[in-house]
C-alpha cells in the first residue's frame, strides 16, 4: 500500500504493482475520504486520465473536472450515497475528456467506531472491456441524432447525446438512468405512431434484441413518430457490444429520416415499375419546366395483345423494356419520354417544325423493327399521334389531342403517324358541345324518334316498323344518328338514349293499343354499349311491364358484331327471349358476314344490310342473297330487307321469299303523326 501526503496527512492508495494488475483489466482507481471530502487519485489514473491526483473539495471538484457537466448531479448523488452509509454505489458516467462512457462504482471498506465510513476505493473502467463503446458512440454520432448506451446487465439506460426534441420531452427521464423496459415504452406509447407501436415493442424487446444479436452485431427497426402533429420517418440502430452474441450492452442511436424517407417515396412515386425510366407523373413535372415549345408524341404498338396472349405477360413486359430503350436511344438532350402504361409510351419532342417530328418517329419506327428482329419477337409496329405543344399548355390537353391524332390512324397501316388536326379539334369541340347538351335534350324531348315502316313485298301491307332516333338542335334542325350515335357510344351515354327511345316507343304503343288501332311490332335498336349496362334485360323488362305492354311489340335489333362477338352478349340475347323479346339481327352482311352468327339461337329475324341489298343485280351480290336468305328461313326465321329503293330490288327480294321490305322504296323513316296516318290506313 502507497502512502501520499497532503495537506499535512497521510491517505493510503494500492501501491504501482497492484495498479498495473488493475489497468491491464481495464481498471483505474481512486480512494475516497468521506471525512475530508477529499478523492485521492491513483498515480495511472492521474496518467490515463491525464487529471488531477487530489480532488478536494469533493464530490464537486472531481465532477467538475472528469465528468461532462450534465452527469455532474449523478456523480455527486453517489459520493452522496457512500456519505450517508451505502456500501457499494455504480452508475455510468461520461468522461469530460473523450465522452466515452467510464462506469463508477465506490465501495466502502472501512469505518470509524460509530460506523460512520472512513475510506472507500473507487473504481473506473470503460463499461464495455473490449473499449469499443466510444468509438461506436463516434461511428453512430454522425448520422444519429439521439444515442443512449444500454447496460442491459444493470437494466439502465445512459443517454448519450438526446436530439433537441427528446431533450425537450425526456431530458429528466434519461438523465434519471431509467430501466430499459420503462425506457422504451415510455417512449413508444407517447412518441411512436400508434400504426407502429406494438411491431416496435416486439422489436425492441430483449427477446428479440437477443435472437437477433446471436446472428448480427446490429439491429435495425425502422417506425413512423408523430412529432408536432406530423409523421416522422425514423430509424433505430442497436449495435451490440459483445463480441461473442451475447446482449450484455448495447449503444441504441435514433435518427430522424424523413428526408432521405421522402427521397426515396419521391423515387418511387416518379419510376415506371416497368421499365425503370421515368412514369408520366415525372414526365408532366419535368415538362412543366420547359420554356421552349415541341412536340408530344402518343406511342401504341399496333396488335401488343397479342405478344402478352402468344408469349406471356413475363416476356411482355420484356419487350416494353426494349421498347423503352429504343426510345431512350431515340431522343435526344431536351427531349422527354416516359411509360404511361401497357403499351403506351409519350414522347416529347423539343423539336420546332412537323417534318422533324416525322423524321424522328420513322427512325423509332426503324430501330424497334430491328430490334424485333434481333430479339425474335413479333414486329413491333408502333402508331403516333401527334400535338404541338407549348409552354404553358395543359399536358393533359395536348396529350388528349395526340391520343385522338393516334386513334384516327389506329386502322391504317399506310401511316404510322398523324398530326392533331384543325378539324379534330372542330369536332372535339363539336362532340364537347353534344356531350353537354345531351341531359337538357332528353329532359326536353329534343330527341324524337321517327318510325320507318316495314312493308310485306307480296301483299304491300304494312308489318311492322323500326324507331330510329333523331335530335332536334336548338335552331330546329334535324340531327342525324350518325353523328351523335357514335359519340355516345364510346362515352356511354347511349344507355340512357337507349332506354329513353324504348320507353318512348312503349308509351305510344300502349296508346295505339288503347286506341284500339291495329297494332304492329315497332323495333328499337339496342347498342352494344347498352348491352354491357347492369340488368338490361330487368330493366327493359320492367319498363314494358309500367307501361302495359306486351314485349311482342317492341322487338330489339342488335347488330351483328355484337351480337356474334361476345359468349355473354349470346347470353343477354337468351335472356331477352325469354323475358318475351323478339330480336332481330341488324345490318347482317355489313360487317364480317358470318353465318355462324345465323346459328345463334333465338334470334327471330335476320336484317339484310343495305350494302347486301345494293349488290342485287350483281351475279354474285345475288347468289349471296339467295343462299343468306335460304340459309335463314331453313333456320326458321323471318328475312327483313333493309335499304331498299328501287322497284328492281323489291321484285328479286319478293322472288327469294324475303318476309319484309324496310327501305326508301316504301317510305323513309316518318315523323310519329305521319307514321300514325299509316296505321290507320
Ligand atoms: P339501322 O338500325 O341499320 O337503321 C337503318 C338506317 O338505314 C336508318 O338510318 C335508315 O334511315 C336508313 N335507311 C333505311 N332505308 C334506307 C334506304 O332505302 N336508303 C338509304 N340510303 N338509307 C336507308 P338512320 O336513321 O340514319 O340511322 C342510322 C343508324 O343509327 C341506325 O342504323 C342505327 O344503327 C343507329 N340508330 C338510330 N336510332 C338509334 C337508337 O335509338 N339507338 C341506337 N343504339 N342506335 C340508333
Ligand atoms: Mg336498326
Ligand atoms: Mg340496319
Amino acid at each position: 500500500m502507497g502512502e501520499v501526503l497532503y495537506k499535512g496527512k497521510t491517505y493510503y492508495e494500492p501501491d504501482r504493482r497492484a495498479q498495473q494488475a488493475l489497468v491491464s483489466a481495464g481498471i483505474y482507481s481512486f480512494r475516497y475520504y468521506p471525512k475530508d471530502s477529499l478523492v485521492v487519485a491513483a498515480d495511472l489514473t492521474v496518467e490515463n486520465f491525464g487529471c488531477e491526483k487530489f480532488y478536494d473539495p469533493m464530490p464537486q471538484s472531481m465532477a467538475e473536472q472528469l465528468i461532462i457537466p450534465e452527469d455532474q448531479t449523478l456523480c455527486e448523488d453517489l459520493f452522496k450515497k457512500i456519505d450517508q452509509g451505502e456500501k457499494r454505489v455504480s452508475t455510468t458516467l461520461r468522461c469530460r475528456r473523450d465522452q466515452s462512457l467510464i462506469c463508477v462504482t465506490i465501495t466502502t471498506t472501512d469505518w470509524d467506531g460509530s460506523g460512520a465510513p472512513e475510506s472507500a476505493i473507487g473504481i473506473i473502467e470503460n463499461p464495455d472491456e473490449k473499449t469499443v463503446s466510444a468509438e461506436m458512440v463516434r461511428a453512430l454520432s454522425d448520422d444519429y441524432h439521439s444515442i443512449y448506451y444500454i447496460d442491459f446487465d444493470k437494466n439502465q439506460v445512459v443517454p448519450y447525446r438526446l436530439s433537441e426534441d427528446i431533450e425537450k420531452e425526456y431530458g429528466a427521464f434519461f438523465r434519471s438512468r431509467p430501466e430499459y423496459g420503462a425506457a422504451i415504452s415510455r417512449y413508444i406509447s407517447r412518441t411512436v405512431m400508434p400504426e407502429d407501436r406494438e411491431e416496435m415493442m416486439r422489436a425492441c424487446s430483449v427477446t428479440n434484441l437477443r435472437e437477433h444479436f446471436a446472428e448480427g452485431k446490429v439491429f435495425v427497426h425502422d417506425f413512423r413518430a408523430v412529432r408536432n402533429d406530423k409523421t416522422a420517418f425514423c430509424r433505430m440502430k442497436a449495435v451490440n457490444l459483445s463480441a461473442d452474441g451475447t446482449l450484455h450492452k448495447a449503444i441504441f442511436g435514433f435518427s430522424d429520416i424523413s428526408k432521405e424517407k421522402t427521397r426515396e417515396l419521391e423515387r418511387y412515386a416518379y419510376i415506371d415499375p416497368v421499365t425503370g425510366g421515368d412514369n408520366y407523373v415525372r414526365f408532366k413535372k419535368k415538362l412543366a419546366e420547359k420554356t421552349k415549345r415541341g412536340y408530344i408524341v402518343s406511342m401504341d404498338i399496333h396488335s401488343f395483345k397479342v405478344v402478352n396472349s402468344i408469349c406471356g405477360t413475363t416476356k411482355g413486359d420484356e419487350i416494353l423494356r426494349e421498347i423503352w430503350h429504343c426510345i431512350e436511344k431515340n431522343i435526344r438532350g431536351n427531349d422527354l419520354a416516359a411509360h404511361i402504361n401497357a403499351d403506351h409510351y409519350i414522347i416529347f419532342y423539343e423539336e420546332m417544325d412537323k417534318a422533324a417530328v416525322s423524321e424522328r418517329l420513322e427512325m423509332l419506327t426503324i430501330q424497334l423493327g430491328k430490334r424485333s428482329v434481333e430479339l425474335n419477337v413479333p414486329q413491333q409496329l408502333p402508331y403516333f399521334g401527334v400535338s404541338a405543344w407549348e409552354p404553358d399548355n395543359k399536358i393533359e390537353q395536348i396529350y388528349n389531342e395526340a391520343n385522338i391524332a393516334r386513334h384516327e390512324i389506329k386502322e391504317r397501316k399506310d401511316i404510322n403517324h398523324a398530326f392533331f388536326s384543325q378539324e379534330d379539334a372542330s369536332r372535339i369541340l363539336q362532340e364537347k358541345q353534344m356531350e353537354d347538351a345531351f341531359e337538357t335534350s332528353i329532359r326536353n324531348h329534343r330527341f324524337e324518334v321517327w318510325y320507318q315502316p316495314k312493308y310485306n313485298p307480296d301483299t304491300e301491307q304494312l308489318v311492322g316498323a323500326e324507331a330510329l332516333v333523331r335530335w332536334r338542335d336548338m335552331d330546329g334542325k334535324l340531327v342525324s344518328p350518325a353523328v351523335f350515335i357514335p359519340l355516345f357510344e364510346r362515352n356511354g351515354m347511349i344507355r340512357y338514349l337507349d332506354e329513353y327511345v324504348f320507353r318512348t316507343v312503349c308509351t305510344q304503343q300502349k296508346k295505339w293499343i288503347d286506341e284500339g288501332r291495329r297494332v304492329i311490332p315497332v323495333s328499337v335498336n339496342l347498342s352494344r354499349a347498352s348491352l354491357y349496362f347492369q340488368n338490361v334485360v330487368e330493366r327493359y323488362q320492367k319498363i314494358a311491364a309500367d307501361v302495359g305492354v306486351d314485349p311482342a311489340y317492341v322487338p330489339i335489333e342488335i347488330t351483328e358484331t355484337a351480337a356474334l362477338d361476345d359468349k355473354s352478349i349470346r347470353m343477354l340475347a337468351d335472356r331477352f327471349y325469354e323475358a318475351g323479346f323478339p330480336l332481330h339481327i341488324d345490318d347482317f352482311g355489313s360487317g364480317y358476314s358470318s353465318f355462324a352468327t345465323l346459328n345463334i339461337m333465338h334470334f327471330d329475324t335476320l336484317k339484310l344490310d343495305k350494302s347486301l341489298i345494293d349488290y342485287i343485280g350483281n351475279y354474285g351480290g345475288d347468289r349471296l342473297l339467295e343462299h343468306t336468305i335460304a340459309l335463314a328461313k331453313e333456320l326458321g326465321m323471318h328475312v327483313t330487307a333493309e335499304g331498299v329503293e328501287n322497284e328492281t330490288q323489291v321484285a328479286f327480294l319478293q322472288k327469294l321469299n324475303c318476309d319484309s321490305i324496310q327501305g326508301f322504296y316504301y317510305s323513309r323513316p316518318l315523323p310519329l303523326e305521319e307514321f300514325a296516318k299509316r296505321i290507320v290506313e
